[in-house]
């Protein structure tokens, strides 16, 4: 199985085996964050900010607003632009 560098934990550990986030974040999710990591994010974290924040994912602006929150509990830097 692949490992990835994973920018959350800081280990090298499997790579993400199940379904992130469509296109290009969904790349870049796969590139620098561990499965483990990740399954916290999307089962767990996630979930609870959508709740909360009450976000419609069929809204681009509430999607933006989710992939902001993923990328500070990651540790994912932005990228600028
Ligand atoms: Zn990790």
């Amino acid at each position: 199985m692949a490992t990835v560098q994973c920018c959350k934990c800081g280990q090298e550990k499997d790579a993400i085996s199940g379904p992130t986030y469509g296109a290009a974040i969904g790349e870049e999710i796969k590139q620098r964050v561990c499965n483990a990591c990740w399954l916290e994010w999307f089962n767990g974290f996630g979930v609870k900010v959508i709740n909360e924040m009450q976000l419609d994912m069929r809204k681009p602006e509430h999607t933006a607003m989710l992939i902001q929150q993923m990328r500070v509990f990651l540790n994912m830097p932005k990228i600028e632009g």
